[in-house]
């Protein structure tokens, strides 16, 4: 075993035993991993953290084998609590699902630290109170590009035609159809129909994919387009998660996000 430091998200705690937490961390140098801290429910006072989901902290652990087991934090100290978003319910909401959406979708010890900034990028965002839902569609984005699941909106997945014009969104085909194969896709194997993606909408998805997060601080989006966004952005999570999300349900629970 080697000691190792590292800046780290909280993901998700469980209790375990007696007194001892199980956390789910999203690491700068090392990914999400899983760890063991002992002691902590009775010893809270010795930490600088609570360990409270999407704080940042400074973590020292003793790692195992790859792979293996669990492994063990013995120190925790909190960078950043973001008490700015703990303080508005909504921007909560959001920041809950930022790393519900990592924990469930990144694979387990594959150091990212694209994926780590814009995790933190993203909560910079909700600290300095941009908007919480235009915050997401672009931390949606930003995170499908980075693990390789962005969908095909350039082009229609069937017959490659370029900036088809309506264009059809198919979460299960990985991106739009023209007005055609939509047509012909629908009648043929009974699909249901695609979700019609307006011309702004896929302007907006072109601006993020290419823009760098500071860019992105002040971009604006209509209403109407912002949700589109959220419609095809969620079932296309959704359809790459095994199951729903608590935070998603929390979100339609305060409506706000549409069911
Ligand atoms: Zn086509």
């Amino acid at each position: 075993m080697s000691a190792a430091k590292t800046e780290a998200f909280v993901l998700k705690t469980y209790d375990y035993r007696d007194t001892s937490l199980l956390a789910h961390f999203y690491t700068k140098d090392f990914g999400k991993i899983h760890g063991i801290i002992k002691g902590v429910r009775d010893a809270r006072y010795r930490y600088g953290s609570t360990l409270e989901p999407f704080s940042l902290n400074e973590i020292l652990f003793y790692r195992r084998r790859r792979g293996a087991d669990l492994h063990q934090v013995t120190q925790v100290e909190v960078i950043n609590n973001f008490q700015e978003v703990r303080e508005d319910l909504e921007a909560l909401a959001y920041a809950s699902y930022f790393v519900d959406l990592i924990n469930h979708i990144v694979e387990i010890e594959e150091p990212s630290t694209g994926l780590f900034g814009l995790l933190k990028d993203a909560m910079q965002f909700l600290a300095t109170k941009a908007s919480p839902r235009r915050s997401a569609r672009i931390f949606e984005v930003k995170l499908f590009e980075m693990l390789g699941l962005m969908p095909e909106i350039r082009a229609c997945v069937i017959c490659q035609d370029l900036g088809p014009s309506p264009a059809y969104f198919q979460v299960g085909m990985g991106g739009i159809l023209c007005q055609n194969c939509q047509g012909r896709s629908a009648a043929g194997d009974g699909q249901t129909t695609g979700i019609f993606l307006s011309r702004g909408a896929i302007q907006f998805l072109e601006h993020v994919r290419r823009s760098s997060m500071k860019e992105l601080l002040n971009v604006k989006v209509s209403q109407e387009v912002g949700e589109e966004l959220e419609k095809i952005l969620r079932r296309f999570a959704d359809f790459h998660l095994p199951r729903k999300l608590h935070s998603v349900t929390f979100l339609e629970k305060m409506g706000y996000i549409a069911r």
